[in-house]
């Protein structure tokens, strides 16, 4: 395939990827009245989710995007561009983290298929919020 058809690909399937993911969490975090949190802000690595009072980030990782060790397959075709793809993915993911425990945040980890089961998410959030000033309801 062409690289500019590939990378035109890429490009729906990432603004779907990200769209379904964070869109979920955002339903969550409303439907637990979760507040104190900004989207995207702009602090090392831009996790998805910040709660800045309470220093937690929260990053929310699509299956195919950020490798699942349960869910993440190589397609069939371009095998090896998508692995080392995928593997860059996991190693920015993994440093991104890193250097925000450094700074001083609690950092959640949700993968997609976390995102079916609500009330997990919902009790891991308010446990690691817990720790800070934030007090929610
Ligand atoms: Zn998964």
């Amino acid at each position: 395939m062409p690289t500019i058809e590939r990378s035109a690909i890429m490009r729906a399937v990432k603004s779907r990827g990200n769209a379904s993911t964070e869109g979920r969490m955002v339903s969550i975090l409303r439907g637990a009245r979760l507040t104190g949190w900004r989207r995207h802000l702009q602090i090392v690595g831009t996790p998805d989710f910040v709660f800045p009072a309470a220093r937690v980030a929260v990053m929310v990782h699509g299956c195919f995007w950020h490798g699942c060790p349960r869910h993440y397959r190589s397609p069939c075709d371009n095998s090896v561009y998508w692995s080392a793809k995928i593997a860059r993915n996991i190693a920015r993911d993994k440093l991104t983290r890193a250097r925000l425990r450094r700074d001083g945040w609690a950092v959640l980890t949700f993968w997609e298929h976390d995102l079916k089961r609500e009330d997990v998410v919902v009790r891991r959030l308010r446990r690691a919020l817990g720790r800070g000033v934030t007090k929610t309801l």
